[in-house]
Order: C-alpha cells, then sequence, then structure tokens
C-alpha cells in the first residue's frame, strides 16, 4: 500500500473522537492533533502527552495498513492516561491497557517504543496537517 492510501489524519481524528466517546473522555474532544512524520525510522508512532499530538510514521504504516488503527489508538491512550494520571501511570500500565480492551485490542506494547513526554508548545487545537 502507498502512502497516500492510508486513511487521512482528518479520518483518523474522527475515528479519535469515536474511541474518545467510548472511553467517555469528552474533555479530550477537540484538542487532540494528529500528523504523519516522515523523518520517524522504527518508530510506528509518538505521543506528545502535553500537547496532545500524536505523529505517525507514514512509511512504516504504509508497510503495515492493518496496524494504523491500533496504533492510532495505542497512541490516543497514552495522552488519556496522561490526562486522567499525569506521571502516577506507567507508561503501558493498567489504565493504558484497560482503555485498549475496552475499544477491542490487545494491549500490546512491543512493537512501538513511542511515548514521549517532551513539553512541546501546545497548538492551536486541531490543526489539520497532511501526511507528508
Ligand atoms: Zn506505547
Amino acid at each position: 500500500m502507498s502512502e497516500e492510501d492510508l486513511p487521512s489524519p482528518e479520518e483518523l481524528l474522527t475515528y479519535g473522537e469515536d474511541l474518545l466517546l467510548r472511553w467517555q473522555e469528552h474533555d479530550l474532544l477537540d484538542s487532540i492533533e494528529m500528523r504523519g512524520n516522515r523523518r520517524m525510522r522504527t518508530r510506528a508512532g509518538v505521543a506528545y502527552l502535553v500537547s496532545r499530538r500524536i505523529e505517525l510514521n507514514p512509511r512504516l504504516l504504509a508497510q503495515n495498513p492493518e496496524m494504523v488503527h491500533e496504533c492510532f489508538a495505542h497512541e490516543l491512550a497514552h495522552i488519556v492516561v496522561y490526562a486522567r494520571h499525569e506521571k502516577k501511570a506507567r507508561a503501558h500500565g493498567k489504565e493504558w491497557r484497560s482503555l485498549m480492551r475496552q475499544v477491542g485490542f490487545e494491549p500490546e506494547a512491543v512493537h512501538y517504543m513511542d511515548v514521549s513526554a517532551f513539553r512541546t508548545r501546545r497548538r492551536s487545537p486541531r490543526r489539520r496537517r497532511l501526511w507528508a
């Protein structure tokens, strides 16, 4: 699959809204930002927990398109856990695993190595970007 065939960031944000509703996390609606990052090499995705931004690796995911939604949910669950517990919860701890199971994914952390608590400046909410 080519990168152009991946779900658009906008489609993934719509999917994310569905996940947030299922997680009863209405406060985060409209505050999530998503973009592709072609500079990522081995990671499928990263979650910037404070700025609530998800970056996914379009080159890697184009080779594993069946993973796109799970990867997005994986990163979004990190943002939800951080919003609820800040540093009191472990990255792939029981709170995160529970969220993943709630939306039908077997919690699986090993493929990702993805969490970043870097404090990046907050951007305007839901700025939409292309993958490239
Ligand atoms: Zn993770």
